[in-house]
């Protein structure tokens, strides 16, 4: 299998002009998914004792199967958080592949590790976390999250010999991302939701906690905030919770999973006010700082915590924490061991295109949000159900039901011309469906935005 063949060769450059090919493009094909026996009667078996060949199998990824995607970077693709990969980021991920690195330990990976600890650097510095704070990375938001909730829960724990019998208690908002929910069972927590999806303040948290019984005020160990909401892009009052959390000595977590490369925007930077008083934040460089699938990061503010909540021992590990290895070892910081050196090709294009050109392309999202929300302003048919936040802008046509959000949805997606999704927004006691852009492709135009407000009509 690994016997360099002249085979081998031709499908490397067969390979090699694929991806030169699909980085060039700037409008790749918005396909569409297709039911898998239909995948499976295009496509026929694949998985066979002797093989079918490469070629053909690669022929049938191009005929069939790239066709069933919808490419994350289509400038028209503004639904949930879309990506867009800088080209050489891209090209480094296949390097990352090729350099066969295992990204646990510095024993092994120190030059990889080395890289992705320079980028490390300057998202630390993004946030203004006091000297000391450092971060890994992960495999993304959720796994970001959850290394920092084990941390945060531990560190509890280990305060008060009381705590360990008790099940720990969150406070988040309704605005929070479905994984801080996810992972707080995971962990065995209990969540209780501030029922605003509006910006979560030092107030908000004060009425929620006077409303709770003695032992329940014992049980909380955390407050998680959001550095961008999902749905629409909303920054809680940082500074507000950081002291909420001071006063009750609970730890502060910052999902800033989808915002943390705003940080990089001078135009919105004073809104994260705050963040860099948060024992963990949360970012996804797989969001909006260009990197391909899949990259998150988690920052501590006292990386010595998360070692003690995540180093994992065993008699054939050892060798990895010996003197002769000494490094930082990225598995001791979140909750996997083996692990791609997926912070590289971020590293690489940062390295290459300097941080002025990602705090550019940030602005554009922002600016392209802007540039939406004054079409929808403009336009009497339409109309903003808040103003544009971030790189999210949220509004209605006025008159439609939900099912002709979906509707347009899937015509837009059939017609392989844009993939624009609807969302809900809650008014009061009642949810309304409501039409949803988000922004992250400094690639989409002013005239892709025009096509797609006009396709409601
Ligand atoms: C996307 C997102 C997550 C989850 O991140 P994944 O990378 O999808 O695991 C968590 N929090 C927020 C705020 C997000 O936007």
């Amino acid at each position: 299998m690994h016997n360099i063949d002249i085979d081998l060769v031709e499908m490397t450059l067969d390979v090699t002009k694929y991806v030169i090919n699909r980085i060039t493009k700037t409008d790749p094909e918005l396909g569409m998914p297709k039911k898998e026996e239909e995948l499976k009667a295009l496509v026929g078996e694949t998985i066979t004792a002797k093989g079918i060949g490469g070629e053909n199998a690669f022929q049938k990824w191009k005929d069939v199967l790239v066709k069933a995607i919808v490419p994350i970077d289509h400038p028209r693709h503004l639904a949930f958080v879309p990506a867009s990969p800088t080209r050489s980021a891209i090209m480094f991920d296949l390097i990352t592949s090729a350099s066969c690195i295992h990204g646990a330990y510095w024993m092994e990976g120190a030059g990889g590790i080395f890289a992705e600890n320079e980028a490390m650097r300057w998202l630390v510095s993004l946030t203004g976390m006091p000297e000391g704070a450092f971060g890994v990375f992960t495999s993304g938001g959720t796994a970001a999250n959850l290394s920092a909730m084990v941390t945060a829960r531990e560190h509890w724990r280990d305060q008060c010999e009381e705590n360990k019998a008790y099940k720990g208690l969150i406070i988040t908002s309704i605005g929070a991302h479905s994984s801080v929910k996810a992972m707080a069972k995971v962990i065995d927590a209990e969540i209780l939701l501030v029922p605003s999806e509006d910006i979560l303040t030092y107030e908000r948290l004060k009425e929620t906690i006077d409303g709770l019984d003695e032992l329940s005020k014992k049980r909380l160990f955390a407050v998680v905030a959001t550095g961008g909401t999902t749905n629409a892009g909303i920054i809680d009052d940082l500074d507000g919770v950081a002291t909420f959390c001071e006063e009750h000595h609970i730890w502060f977590h910052v999902d800033a999973a989808y915002g943390g490369g705003a940080l990089a925007a001078d135009s919105v930077r004073h809104l994260f006010h705050g963040i860099e008083r948060a024992d963990s934040v949360t970012i996804d460089p797989h969001k909006w700082l260009f990197s391909p699938y899949d990259c998150g990061a988690i920052i501590y503010k006292h990386p010595e915590l998360a070692k003690k909540a995540h180093s994992q021992e065993g008699s054939y590990l050892d060798i990895f924490k010996d003197e002769g290895a000494q490094g930082f070892n990225p598995a001791e910081y979140q909750i996997q061991l083996t692990r791609r050196v997926r912070g590289l090709p971020l590293w690489f294009s940062l390295a290459m295109h300097g941080t002025d050109k990602y705090k550019e392309a940030i602005e554009r999202g922002i600016e392209l949000a802007n540039i939406a929300g004054e079409m929808v302003r403009n336009n009497s048919e339409l109309e903003l159900v808040r103003e544009p936040s971030l790189s999210c802008v949220l509004f209605r046509k006025i008159g439609w039901t939900p099912e002709d959000y979906k509707e347009w949805t899937y015509k837009n997606q059939r017609e392989g011309f844009a993939l624009v999704t609807p969302t809900k927004w809650k008014v009061g006691e009642t949810y309304e469906t409501v039409a949803r852009f988000c922004f992250i492709n400094p690639d989409t135009t002013e005239e892709d935005i025009t096509a797609i407000l006009a396709s409601m009509n």
